[in-house]
């Protein structure tokens, strides 16, 4: 196993609750929360396995999308695409969706790291650990010419610019911080890319923004 220095380790006292049945069941058992442990790959058969912790060791099997997986780890991103019609997938599909192409078993394809916006929202509200990175901007982003879209958080924007069709490029998190997961990549605007100007329907976003920045303000 690939180890990790942020490996946790699992509290070894043992659990103590006089009542299993109140609150407090957990005794000394402290909520660590998901963390991130650890990868065994097998370059062989090309299988990777990512260690999990949320509150108990836990692992993930990639399996099939194994690759996909490896490929966040190494800042690569690696779709599928069918060898009959050539239809390309990221989120990565096992099977071609063509209904002429019988479900022909895809291969591995490295992307280019730029793609498009599909559609997008503006979040104002979030899990606790993205709340004081609010409002920010979630778009389904076609990659390199992919037939499926990939959600993830675009960065690098105020809200009421993000556009419709907006080319964007994927920006990957430092290697310490990748864990095999989504949240290893983000989307910026593309080199160059400039907002349009201002209009009525921006301008109504960025009122909407204007309370979530303040009461971002007031957080911890
Ligand atoms: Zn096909």
């Amino acid at each position: 196993m690939v180890e990790d220095k942020r490996l946790h380790k699992i509290p070894d006292e043992p659990v103590e609750y006089p009542d299993k049945h109140s609150n407090d069941f957990r005794g000394n058992v402290r909520e660590w929360g998901f963390h991130f442990c650890g990868y065994d790959w097998d370059p062989k058969d090309e299988q990777l396995k990512i260690y999990l912790h949320y509150d108990q060791l836990y692992y993930w099997k990639l399996a099939e999308i194994s690759k996909m997986a490896r490929g966040f780890l190494d800042g690569e991103l690696w779709g599928t695409q069918c060898p009959k019609c050539g239809d390309k997938f990221f989120p990565p599909r096992v099977n071609c969706w063509n209904l002429d192409c019988n479900l022909e078993k895809t291969g591995w394809v490295k992307l280019k790291p730029e793609g498009h916006v599909h559609t997008f929202t503006v979040a104002g509200w979030s899990g606790k650990s993205s709340l004081k990175r609010l409002p920010f901007v979630l778009a389904y982003v076609v990659i390199d010419g992919c037939k499926t879209a990939v959600a993830n958080e675009l960065r690098g924007i105020d809200p009421w610019d993000a556009e419709f069709g907006m080319p964007v490029k994927v920006v990957w998190a430092k290697p310490e911080d990748r864990r095999g997961t989504i949240t290893d990549f983000w989307f910026e605007p593309a080199d160059g890319w400039k907002p349009s100007p201002m209009n009525p329907e921006k301008e109504r976003i960025k009122q909407l923004c204007e309370p979530v920045y303040e009461w971002v303000k007031t957080l911890k």
